[in-house]
Order: C-alpha cells, then structure tokens, then sequence
C-alpha cells in the first residue's frame, strides 16, 4: 500500500480498502494449478498430471494443457 503524505488513500467509492482489497484478490493463474493436480490428455483421456510434458500413452505434447 502507497502511504505517504502527499497520497493517502483511505477509502475508494466510499469502500474501505480493506475491502477493495479483497474484491480485487485475484490467484495467480499459476498457483492456482497445482503441478500435480489430475489432468487428462485431451487425445487419449489418459490420466497424466500439469507437470507431464507428453503424454505416455500417445505421446501428445502436453506443454501448453491447462
Ligand atoms: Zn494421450
């Protein structure tokens, strides 16, 4: 939070930033993704995880599933 004498903001549309803050949490897109969160392959339906790079049934590349 930016906090100084020339800028202090208390409060945005009459919301306390306490809960603006909390409005605007948003997870990472990677964290939310656990690297061994269950996946399948979108070819074969073979279960594989995120981390999994090609798939060991029929070897689709994996890299950009999410
Ligand atoms: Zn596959």
């Amino acid at each position: 939070m930016i906090c100084t004498d020339e800028l202090t903001v208390i409060e945005v549309d009459g919301q306390p930033l306490a809960a603006l803050a909390d409005r605007l949490r948003v997870p990472e897109p990677a964290a939310s993704i656990p690297p061994d969160a269950p996946e399948h392959c979108p070819a074969c339906q073979a279960g594989v995880t995120a981390a999994t790079e090609v798939c060991p049934d029929c070897g689709l590349t994996l890299t950009d599933l999410q």
